[in-house]
Order: structure tokens, then C-alpha cells, then sequence
């Protein structure tokens, strides 16, 4: 403890860090940071800062709303892109009542908690997310606008414009920062990225995507760029998703992994695919969580509709790609960059164990196009789909045991209670849609 804080320590001052951001998630995932100056991080790592929670969305009541933030400092990591001198870091915290219990409205808490349950069966996770984003350009008040920067496709090549420079430029900051890039590439629509970091332990796997998240935008607004983690910004052409490729190891070893087996999958992987689809009705509303996480999850875009898994095509919801041995892993296609990823990883995990405890055999796979059959074929072969909404997907969240409890009670409460919100001032809206529909018609 005392060396990693020395450490920590000589590190600022290694690299004059003048301040400090702490961070942290509410429950919306929303990044939220205190500076504190250089002189204050010795308490700070003791965890003897305190701050007032009483104002960040699903947190405390006011009358209790004293917090206390305790850094990890195995995230200390200097912004790269901040001056050298007077450098600026940032450490990851977790949110602690006053009485020295974790503060349960926290997401990372909650994440916490489910891989400590995990660990006690003698398994770790490690996740592999793929977060897609559109650049748009901004008017010249700077306001975002839907223009995308160029006109290109898949894994094409631009000549080098804007995007690419920036792209360019996010995938450096983010080397500077200890991000090992697997890839990053154009996606299909215009002005659509990724941006593929290697796959780790899902505590740092959440820490990181809340980072590449915030990296993406910072790097963006330098480039005279706005990006967005929103999943369907327009109509009639792909939306971004974040898939999550995931596993479990025991003892160092893949466990998802058989070679004795036909298809090279353990039988544990297959119960964990078993319990992610019996429960995904439920944990979409965490892992797809806004109003506009539904327009991504319709028919023609490359996102998935139907509950299904399949070992070799690409629409059904969870795949899994032919890579076998330490990197034997399922793909599950629902989630997007919209997501808490500390909740929706712990949702994800919870319910692939849950498939696991009670020995839950998934369908067979299905190597068929799902959205070439009739809903009577589906129907036959008991293929369900994902909720249509954000308010099925609240029903069905509420009525699921094992999904509420990755979330816990104060947070699936506030969740629930903030979500409402959303779903009702979304509902009293005319939208244009309608107007174009009906204005003339009646
Ligand atoms: N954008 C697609 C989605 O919404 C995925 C496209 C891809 O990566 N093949 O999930
Ligand atoms: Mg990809
Ligand atoms: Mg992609
Ligand atoms: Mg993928």
C-alpha cells in the first residue's frame, strides 16, 4: 500500500503533475471529476477526500450527502495531451460513505462486487470491447451538426482528411496513455469509427472504455470534430454499437475453451451463453439504455433484433468468433457506447454465471439468416427478440432477479427512477415523424 502510493507519488513529481482530476461514474455513466493540486494527492490516495455527492444524478439524498472518494492507483495515468509542465493526471476513484462502506450508488462498486462473486468460483472475466463513434463536423458557434466529415465505407481509405487525422491522433493519445490499439479502422456509414483496444481484466476493460470515451471526444474538439457515442444519431443508416467479446479464466487458463470438444467450446461457455440469452430481454435495458438505443435495434444495419448465437454468421446477438485456445471468447453484439460499461458488465457477467449455476443449455446455434425467416419459422424455432423500447426493456428489467441484483437496489432504484424520466419527456414529444404522417392525412 505504502509503496504504491510512493510510487504514485514520485511519479507526479517525475512528470510535474500540477493537478490531479479525480474520477468517477454515476450511475448514467456520465464521467464526473474533482481537480485537486498536486500538494492535496498524498490525502487523496490515503482517502481522506471528501466531497458532496448530493448533487450528481442518482447519488445521495441531501441530507446524507457527504462522500468519500478513494483513488485506485494502479489508474493514475498523465493526460498526454495536457502542457508538460503543470502536466494534468487523472486516478479513477471509488465512491465510500462516511462510515468507511462502500457507497452503494456506485457503478464501479457494483462491478466490484460482481467479480468478487465471480472470483469466489474461482473465475476472472476479461472483456474485448468494440465501441463505434461518428465524427460530425460543427457550425461555426461550434454546435455540433449531423454533416459527417467524409463519404466513406467500410475499411475504406480517405484521402487524408479530417477524420483520419484525428483518428490518427485519438489512437496516439490513447498509446501515450497505456491503451494497447489492436485496431482502428473506418466503419460502414459515413463519418462512422472504431477504434479496437485489447481485451483485459473487466474492471480496467470499464475503466478504460469511460476513458476512450472521453479521450474520442477531447481529441475530436482539437480537430475542430465532434464525436459521438450516440448509437443511432440518423436514420436509415448504421447506428454505433460497442460489442463486448468476453470470457472467463480460471487459473490463468481460458475456461471457455475445450480442445476435447467438436467445436473447441467448454461446456461452461456454452451455459454462459445459455444465461446471457435467457436474461437479455432484461439487461438491455442496461447494456442499451436511452430511447435511441432501440433505433439501432431494428432490422437491415448490422445490429442484432432476434435472441439467438450462431458460430459462424454475424446477425444473431451473440457469436462466437473461430478463434480458439486463449482466445476462445463469445461476442455479445447488443450493447453500445451509450452504456454505463461498469453496470453493464457487471449485468453481463451475472447473467452468464447464472447460466452456469443452473446448468442453462442455450437453443441450438443458429447458423440460418434470422432476418430472411417469417415470424412463424422464428417462432418454431423459439428465437424471441430484444425489447423494442426503453420502456419494455424497463419492464423487463424489473421483473428480473438476477439482473437487479448486478445492480443492486439504491442503483436499480435511481436507474429505474432516472430512466422513467427519460422514457416519459421522450413520449409527450411530437415528433416530426408524426407530423409528416399525419399533418395532411386527417
Ligand atoms: N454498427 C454495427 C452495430 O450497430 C456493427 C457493424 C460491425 O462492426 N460489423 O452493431
Ligand atoms: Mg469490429
Ligand atoms: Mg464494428
Ligand atoms: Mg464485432
Amino acid at each position: 500500500e505504502a509503496a504504491v502510493k510512493n510510487e504514485i507519488l514520485a511519479k507526479a513529481r517525475e512528470m510535474q503533475v500540477k493537478f490531479i482530476r479525480l474520477q468517477f461514474t454515476d450511475i448514467l455513466g456520465v464521467l464526473k471529476n474533482v481537480a485537486i493540486t498536486v500538494e492535496q494527492l498524498e490525502k487523496a490516495l490515503d482517502g481522506e477526500l471528501m466531497f458532496d455527492g448530493s448533487s450528481i444524478e442518482g447519488f445521495v439524498r441531501i441530507e446524507e450527502s457527504d462522500m468519500y472518494l478513494r483513488p485506485d492507483p494502479s489508474t493514475f495515468v498523465v493526460f498526454p495531451w495536457r502542457p508538460r509542465e503543470g502536466a494534468v493526471a487523472r486516478l479513477m476513484c471509488d465512491v465510500y460513505n462516511p462510515d468507511g462502506t462502500p457507497f452503494e450508488g456506485c457503478p464501479r462498486n457494483a462491478l466490484k462486487k460482481a467479480l468478487a462473486e465471480a472470483a469466489e468460483m474461482g473465475y476472472s472475466m476479461n472483456v474485448g470491447p468494440e465501441a463505434e463513434f461518428f465524427l460530425f463536423q460543427v457550425d461555426e458557434n461550434g454546435q455540433p451538426t449531423l454533416k459527417t466529415h467524409d463519404n466513406a465505407g467500410y475499411f475504406d481509405l480517405t484521402p487524408v482528411d479530417m477524420g483520419e487525422n484525428a483518428r490518427r491522433s485519438m489512437v496516439l493519445t490513447l498509446e501515450d496513455m497505456g491503451f494497447e490499439i489492436e485496431a482502428s479502422h473506418h466503419e460502414v456509414a459515413p463519418g462512422q469509427h472504431e477504434i479496437d483496444f485489447k481485451y483485459g481484466d473487466a474492471l480496467d476493460v470499464a475503466d478504460k472504455i469511460v476513458t476512450f470515451k472521453f479521450v474520442v471526444r477531447t481529441i475530436a474538439q482539437r480537430h475542430g470534430l465532434h464525436a459521438t457515442f450516440m448509437p443511432k444519431p440518423i436514420f436509415g443508416i448504421n447506428g454505433s454499437g460497442m460489442h463486448c467479446h468476453q470470457s472467463l479464466f480460471v487459473d490463468g487458463k481460458n475456461a471457455f475453451y475445450d480442445a476435447g470438444s467438436p467445436d473447441g467450446m467448454s461446456q461452461l461457455a456454452k451455459y454462459y451463453i445459455g444465461g446471457l440469452m435467457k436474461h437479455a430481454r432484461a439487461f438491455a435495458a442496461i447494456t442499451n439504455p436511452t430511447v435511441n438505443s432501440y433505433k439501432r435495434l431494428v432490422p437491415g444495419y448490422e445490429a442484432p433484433v432476434y435472441i439467438a448465437w450462431s458460430e459462424r454468421n454475424r446477425s444473431p446477438l451473440i457469436r462466437v468468433p473461430a478463434k480458439r485456445g486463449m482466445s476462445t471468447r463469445i461476442e455479445l453484439r447488443c450493447p453500445d457506447p451509450s452504456c454505463n460499461p461498469y453496470l453493464a458488465i457487471a449485468a453481463m457477467l451475472k447473467c452468464g454465471m447464472d447460466g452456469i449455476k443452473n446448468k442453462i443449455e442455450p437453443a441450438t446455434p443458429c447458423e440460418k439468416n434470422i432476418y430472411h425467416m417469417s415470424p412463424a419459422e422464428r417462432a418454431d424455432l423459439g428465437i424471441g427478440s430484444l425489447p423494442a423500447s426503453l420502456m419494455e426493456a424497463m419492464q423487463e428489467l424489473s421483473a428480473d432477479e438476477v439482473v437487479k441484483s448486478a445492480l443492486g437496489p439504491h442503483i436499480f432504484e435511481k436507474f429505474i427512477e432516472a430512466k422513467t424520466k427519460e422514457w416519459d419527456s421522450f413520449r409527450v414529444q411530437v415528433h416530426p415523424w408524426e407530423v409528416e404522417e399525419y399533418l395532411s392525412k386527417f
